[in-house]
């Protein structure tokens, strides 16, 4: 049996459907699921929170490959399904419960290497991606499968039209890359949009220093927010006057007609240090 047909006949032996409100599109292809268990290079030595098991198909192959597995899935009936597949194996651990108000501190603060590998629910990938870095966890890197769109966003540059706020937020965290590509037949049932796998390196300190995270974070929400106006004209959210923005941007050489788009995640950390 293949893995579509596999999927099927697990939901159809618990009287399921995928809940498209969860954001339940499962993983049909047994070939990517081991290439992003690879690509995430998870060893003996790893251990692995994965958000939003589902049914367990991606789940199987990190079991076989990781020291242990802690799931964190929102749906009950996922949940039963998860425990009478796995429930055998003492690497496996499943937690009932919503991601976002799950305290991962405190489930990994007893190990050292620990990854995040998981095909996330589309509705909410990016306060799940900022939970995981804000909350300062010290994981080595997050594989995660995301909205082709948003994979591309995340690993844009300066020079690219898709960088914006989140590629500020999340590459001031990690050095991110989309390592694979996934057309939407991959999953059951089928999205709307292609996906992909973007790999998040995290780094040993942020990539730029900034004397006031909350500032510098403000002020590049302020700026793409107004993104068609002038940095010198957005830049103003910040609290300060046109003019005082303006002597800021002039004694950092930036030109003062750029947009939010153009500047780069040093020169924003300038900027907010100089606030
Ligand atoms: N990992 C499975 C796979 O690849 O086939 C399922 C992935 S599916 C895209 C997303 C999963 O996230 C679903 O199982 C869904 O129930 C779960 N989920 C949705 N919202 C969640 C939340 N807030 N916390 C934890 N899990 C959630």
């Amino acid at each position: 049996m293949n893995l579509r047909e596999e999927t099927k006949a697990v939901l159809n032996k618990y009287g399921l459907r995928a809940n498209k409100k969860l954001g339940q599109n499962f993983l049909i292809n047994e070939k990517i699921i081991e290439d992003i268990v690879e690509k995430a290079e998870i060893s003996k030595d790893d251990v692995v929170i994965e958000i939003g098991p589902g049914i367990g198909s991606l789940t199987s192959c990190l079991i076989a490959n990781a020291k242990k597995v802690i799931a964190i899935e929102i749906d009950s009936n996922m949940v039963d399904i998860l425990k009478a597949r796995f429930g055998i194996f003492d690497n496996f651990e499943v937690i009932y419960g919503d991601v976002l108000r799950t305290n991962i501190l405190e489930l990994i603060k007893d190990y050292e290497s620990v990854k995040v590998v998981a095909n996330l629910p589309y509705y909410i990938t990016t306060p799940i991606i900022m939970k995981l870095l804000e909350d300062r966890l010290n994981l080595k890197s997050i594989t995660v499968m995301v909205q082709k769109e948003v994979g591309e966003r995340i690993c844009a540059t300066n020079k690219d039209k898709e960088y914006g706020a989140i590629t500020v937020s999340v590459q001031y965290y990690t050095s991110p890359k989309i390592i694979i590509d996934v057309p939407k037949e991959n999953f059951l049932p089928a999205p709307e949009v292609d996906s992909c796998v973007i790999k998040l390196d995290i780094l040993e300190k942020p990539r730029v220093e900034v004397k006031d995270e909350k500032l510098f974070f403000r002020l590049v929400k302020g700026a793409f927010t107004q993104r068609r106006k002038t940095i010198n004209n957005s830049l103003t959210s910040s609290g300060k006057s046109k003019e005082e923005i303006s002597d800021i941007l002039t004694s950092l050489n930036i030109d003062t007609k750029l947009r939010a788009e153009n500047l780069s995640i040093e020169q924003y950390a300038q900027i907010a240090n100089m606030l």
